[in-house]
C-alpha cells in the first residue's frame, strides 16, 4: 500500500507527537490518577489530571508505549484541558468512533487529534491509539476508581 501525501503528513505529525510529547511527566497536585495497560502491545499508561472549577486544569502522563499509545497520550492531554468531564466523556466517544471508522461528522471537534484516524487501517493497533482518551474519560467519571 503505497503512503499518500495525507498519509505522510499525518504520519510525520505522529513521530514528531511520540518523540516530543506533551504534558509527559507527573504532577506535584492531582485529583485524578489511574494506571492502564494495553497487554496486546505491551502499552503502559500512568495518568495524573488535576480539576479546577469543574475543568481540567493540569494533566500529565507518563509510561511506556508504542508510538501511537504515545503520540495519542500528548494529543489527548492537549484536547481536554480546560474542558470538563462531561466534554471530555463526549470527546472520547467521538475520537473511539473515528479511530474505528476512520472518519466521523464531528471529527473536528477533535482538533489535532484527528491526525490519528489512519489508525483505522491497522485494526490491532486501535486499542493503543484509546488507551489514554479512556483512561481519562474512566478516572473523570469513576472518581477515586484506578485500574490496579
Ligand atoms: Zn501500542
Amino acid at each position: 500500500m503505497a503512503l499518500t501525501k495525507l498519509d505522510q503528513m499525518y504520519r510525520a505529525v505522529i513521530l514528531d507527537e511520540a518523540q516530543h510529547p506533551r504534558h509527559h511527566g507527573v504532577l506535584a497536585d492531582f485529583d485524578h490518577e489511574i494506571t492502564v495497560r494495553n497487554p496486546s502491545c505491551g502499552d503502559v499508561l500512568h495518568l495524573q489530571i488535576s480539576e479546577k472549577d469543574g475543568r481540567v486544569n493540569d494533566v500529565a502522563f507518563s509510561g511506556n508505549g508504542c508510538t501511537i499509545s504515545q503520540a495519542s497520550a500528548s494529543l489527548m492531554t492537549d484536547q481536554i484541558l480546560d474542558k470538563t468531564p462531561a466534554e471530555i466523556e463526549q470527546m472520547v466517544e467521538t475520537f473511539s468512533d473515528l479511530i474505528i471508522k476512520g472518519d466521523v461528522p464531528d471529527a473536528d471537534r477533535l482538533g489535532d487529534a484527528a491526525v490519528l484516524k489512519g489508525v483505522h487501517q491497522f485494526p490491532a493497533r486501535i486499542k493503543c491509539a484509546t488507551l489514554a482518551w479512556k483512561a481519562a474519560a474512566q478516572v473523570l467519571t469513576e472518581k477515586g476508581k484506578t485500574d490496579d
